[in-house]
């Protein structure tokens, strides 16, 4: 479905990502894994659109899309569930999951709407307040429901789990769980490492600005060099 081909990233012409290639089939859920500043989130925002390649191809079923705009990267299937949730504070609730609508036109936003609430029964009980004023693990729920509003054939999380305490974390896996269940196709990143490879199918293991390992997750997760530096034993 995806596949990022000697990817290369600069800012203000200093390279961070060094030629990755990596690829997600359909259906497939696929772990970025790797240290602070490893090139991980440069790579998932080069692929949405939010930072320009500077060198590579990034292909979407069969079209390039390395030079295509955000918006149009959103339309051909490809949304994002950005890292610090960036929820619109002063929105309400509601109005956070008609914006990740934005982009459709058919007739069964109000199902989704109504879906998405009774998969996040808490977003329906605080659906007229502003998001601003929800907890972190509230606006995580809803930075997630917001974007499946768009009904993406990819879904991309960065960094779903950062700031949040252990039992909001816990939930937060229990629902990209479900979501992987329902058949979305997802790519994630994420600095924890331990439950990032509970859930993935497979993994990329980065370090600074490359890939140095990939497999299968439960491969990874059982790794001596990847227990040793990224599990804490
Ligand atoms: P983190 O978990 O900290 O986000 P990461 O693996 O996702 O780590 P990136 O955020 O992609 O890494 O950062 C890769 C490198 O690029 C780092 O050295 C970082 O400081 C730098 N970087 C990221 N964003 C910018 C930016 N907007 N301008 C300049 N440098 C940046």
């Amino acid at each position: 479905m995806l596949e990022v081909s000697d990817l290369r990233v600069s800012y203000s012409g200093i390279e961070v990502v060094h030629g990755v290639s990596l690829s997600v089939a359909a259906g497939e859920c696929v772990a970025l894994i790797g240290a602070n500043g490893a090139g991980k989130s440069s790579t998932l925002k080069a692929i949405c659109g939010l930072v320009s390649a500077s060198g590579g191809s990034i292909t979407f079923e069969g079209r390039d899309i390395t030079r295509a705009s955000g918006h149009a990267i959103v339309r051909a299937g490809i949304t994002m569930c950005p890292e610090g949730r960036q929820v619109f504070p002063q929105m309400s609730v509601i109005q956070n999951l008609r914006m990740g609508a934005y982009i459709r036109t058919d007739a069964e936003q109000e199902a989704d709407l109504s879906r998405m609430m009774d998969m996040f029964p808490i977003l329906r009980e605080r659906q007229s307040q502003a998001a601003g004023k929800l907890s972190g693990g509230e606006q995580e729920m809803l930075a997630i429901a917001r974007a499946l509003m768009a009904r993406p054939r990819i879904c991309l999380f960065d960094e779903p789990s950062l700031g949040l305490a252990p039992k909001i974390v816990a939930g937060v896996f229990e629902t990209l769980a479900r979501i992987k269940a329902m058949g979305v196709t997802i790519l994630l990143v994420e600095q924890n490492s331990m439950m990032a490879l509970g859930l993935a199918d497979r993994a990329y293991l980065f370090e600074a600005g490359r890939i140095v390992m990939e497999g299968a997750a439960k491969d990874l997760k059982n790794h001596p060099d990847v227990m040793r530096a990224y599990l804490g034993h």
